[in-house]
């Protein structure tokens, strides 16, 4: 197979890689490089079902990581197999609703962008940047992750704000997560055999992130991220959505800084902030287990806000053909799912209790009892997604 795509998401410190067949989605190799720009970059790669960890040298960035991968890909015999790459970048703002060819404009506009994604947008084009030097002959793809959101209605990302902040600057919501909504969506139309242009869901993604999505006719109309990744539902270690007051309280009453105050909100908040223990689901449903209050009080806010988000995007359906739960949350907690639909019965969600336990660890199915509103549990592949776009683009401009 001549026709495989590498995927690439760059973080600030880390690079996750895919080399995939783009037709069926199967996963030729991957792996992860991380801690980088310190001494203790690493890279690891499988592949066969074997991993390979190795030291990264210096200068220890995103160039050096990918660097080695193409000598890996070289001795593998699997370099020439690599037909374009698709890169995971996270804002495209209101320019960028498709997969794009990436230029020397694109790569400008991503850059401009920065001042709406500062975490990521700057490590998206790092890995872009490295990824040109070490394939230069190799068409590059950029996928945003706001793009699917791109069909919301004026109503859903108009901020209740002086106008003039949206039209001069941009300010408005744009979402995120968007391939993984997409993703799920297209999965649970085939289970219910009807074309995604006739579906409505809802559907939910959990995971250190979070963020639940409206889906009407296969068309994005409410997402609850906003801005940036910090509004909406409480997640892993943001707050979700706060009195915006509370800032002006920690800053002028507490004295904290503006710069404080981001941390805190950012990085300090949700799962972790509650619990005071950890941003990770399992420990706390752990300790919860064991009788730990903040960590039962975390759950539970979190699953409320959750179920509240969802209830409130009911609005946009006269029908609902269901609701999916997916990432590392959505796809493995039955804690959560249980108590999240426990709070919906009036949207007629009523939990398959056999169901919601059997469906973790990568299996996909209903959750819901036969005479209720299907909820699906959706494992997500925004890898594919990535590579899939990407060779469709290629694929239509010859
Ligand atoms: P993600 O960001 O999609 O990788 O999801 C990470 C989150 O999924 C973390 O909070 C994990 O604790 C959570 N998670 C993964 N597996 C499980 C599990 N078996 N039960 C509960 N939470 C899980």
């Amino acid at each position: 197979m001549q026709n495989n795509i590498l995927v690439i998401n760059c973080g600030s410190s880390s690079l996750k890689f895919s080399l995939m067949n783009p037709i069926n989605g199967q996963v030729i190799l991957s792996g992860l490089a991380e801690c980088l720009l310190s001494p203790d970059a690493v890279i690891t790669i499988k592949h066969h079902e074997e991993k390979e960890k190795s030291n990264l040298t210096s200068p220890f960035d995103h160039q050096v990581a990918i660097n080695f991968l193409v000598s890996y890909l070289a001795k593998h015999q699997l370099k020439e197999s690599v037909y374009a790459i698709g890169h995971r970048v996270v804002h495209g703002g209101e320019q960028y609703s498709q997969p794009t060819l990436i230029n020397a404009d694109v790569k400008q506009s991503i850059d401009q962008l920065s001042k709406l994604a500062p975490l990521h947008n700057p490590a998206n084009l790092q890995g872009i940047n490295a990824a040109e030097q070490a394939f230069s002959q190799i068409p590059q793809i950029a996928i945003f992750d706001t793009a699917f959101h791109q069909t919301m209605p004026e109503k859903a990302y108009i901020y209740g704000l002086p106008y003039k902040f949206y039209q001069d600057h941009g300010i408005r919501k744009y979402g995120f997560h968007g391939t993984s909504h997409y993703f799920v969506s297209k999965e649970a139309a085939k289970m219910i055999n009807k074309p995604v242009e006739q579906c409505n869901f809802i559907s939910a993604h959990l995971g250190n992130g979070c963020s639940v999505t409206a889906i009407k006719q296969g068309c994005s109309v409410d997402t609850s991220l906003g801005l940036t990744p910090l509004e909406g539902v409480m997640m892993g270690t943001r707050s979700g959505d706060v009195d915006p007051g509370v800032i002006f309280h920690l800053v002028e009453q507490l004295g904290y800084s503006l710069n404080e105050v981001n941390n805190i909100l950012n990085k300090k908040s949700g799962l972790l902030g509650v619990s005071q223990l950890s941003n990770d689901c399992r420990t706390i449903e752990e300790a919860a287990e064991k009788g730990n209050k903040q960590a039962t009080l975390a759950l539970s806010i979190f699953s409320y806000r959750i179920a509240k988000s969802i209830a409130s995007f009911s609005c946009n359906f006269q029908s609902l053909d269901g609701l999916i739960f997916t990432g590392g949350i959505g796809e493995n907690s039955m804690l959560i799912r249980s108590l999240i639909l426990s709070q919906l019965s009036l949207l007629n969600f009523n939990e398959d209790k056999t169901a919601n336990e059997h469906m973790r660890f990568g299996k996909q199915g209903n959750i819901s009892k036969n005479s209720s509103t299907p909820c699906w549990v959706i494992p997500t592949n925004e890898e594919w997604v990535i590579a899939e776009q990407t060779f469709q683009l290629l694929e239509q401009e010859h």
